[in-house]
């Protein structure tokens, strides 16, 4: 099981009892199963040994014996498929990197890192680079970050991070740091906490104080009145309002940061767009993703430290958390061990 990838799936090996094969169905199942864990356009590294009664297919469909016929390519699909989601659900998942070697413009952040986890081991001196302590466990409340979060938050634990460009956090961990993308990692967190609640139901809603109105073509209005049940579910209530207009009259809480009209506007195109030749739970988890990612903090965007411990509270609760829902990494992580090796303190 690896997460290194190529632009091709020439490194994809199938071995059917000891027999290296290529098959299309396998090669898809993968595919299907690294989804949102590696970038669209990558092919993860893989080898995969499948054992099988030698009555379940024919070797004779090929001259050398490369391609082989299953009786039932649909299961192959679907276990090959379930077995690696579920082994690459229980792994790590994340990007780790090395320190380049101390050369002189990298030795200065080298140092300046170093300095910065130096620094804020005792708790006195953490005013010197403007951290607030954390606030008292009674008054953590989530703000905006993870309305729908429904796992118990546990009371934070006094963490070391700093926000840096407005976009990434630079955390402590046990064993080092890391540097996360403060988007890619806010859309990870929505789009499980959007998944979760779509499975129960539907996204609790809101009036909006002054109805949204908008203009459709006929094939816009078309393609809201063939999802109208997908369009509920997301917590969105639209009604019409004229010949060629529609207003929203109710949004979603938990994408409460999203604008309501480029929202629907979006969501709009990509039902108008995609609705025709695609199914509808891969439909349903494009909507999320979009969702994901407008409902999410954007790079650029200043948070506070509420905000961010959060955000780093919610990371240790997904799994999946090393990667945003397009399989871009959320966070990269660097040892201890690695600084002190930099630093020659070993
Ligand atoms: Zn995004």
């Amino acid at each position: 099981m690896s997460l290194t990838s190529r632009t091709n799936n020439k490194l994809q090996y199938i071995f059917l009892n000891s027999r290296f094969i290529r098959d299309k169905f396998i090669s898809h199942a993968v595919k299907e199963a690294y989804r949102g864990c590696i970038e669209e356009n990558r092919f993860p590294v893989t080898f995969v040994f499948i054992q099988m009664p030698y009555d379940q297919y024919d070797v004779n469909v090929h001259p050398t014996k490369i391609e082989v016929r299953f009786y039932n390519s649909n299961l192959i699909h679907s276990q090959i498929l379930a077995v690696l989601r579920e082994k690459l659900l229980a792994a790590d998942i994340g990007v780790s990197a090395k320190l380049p070697a101390p050369q002189h413009k990298n030795r200065q952040i080298n140092e300046a890192i170093a300095e910065f986890f130096q620094k804020n081991r005792p708790i006195h001196t953490q005013q010197q680079i403007g951290f607030q302590t954390a606030p008292p466990a009674k008054k953590y409340q989530t703000q905006y970050i993870s309305p729908g979060t429904e796992y118990e938050s546990q009371p934070p634990q006094k963490r070391n991070f700093l926000q840096i460009h407005d976009s990434f956090i630079v955390a402590e961990t046990e064993d080092g740091f890391c540097i996360i993308d403060q988007h890619a990692l806010h859309e990870r967190i929505m789009y499980e906490n959007l998944c979760r609640r779509i499975k129960a139901g539907k996204l609790e809603s809101q009036k909006l104080l002054m109805p949204e109105s908008f203009e459709v073509t006929a094939a816009e209005a078309d393609a809201i009145r063939n999802n109208t049940a997908l369009i509920e579910k997301l917590g969105i209530e639209l009604i019409p309002f004229g010949p060629k207009t529609m207003a929203i009259q109710a949004f979603a809480v938990m994408l409460a940061k999203a604008s309501p009209l480029d929202f629907i506007k979006d969501l709009i195109d990509l039902l108008a767009d995609k609705c025709k030749n695609e199914n509808s739970e891969k439909l349903l988890d494009e909507v999320l993703n979009m969702a994901a990612c407008k409902a999410a903090v954007k790079a650029g965007q200043k948070l506070n430290d509420k905000e961010i411990e959060q955000l780093l509270t919610d990371k240790d609760a997904f799994q999946r958390a090393g990667r945003c829902p397009h399989g871009r990494p959320t966070m990269i992580k660097f040892s201890k061990a690695e600084l002190e090796k930099q630093f020659k303190r070993t």
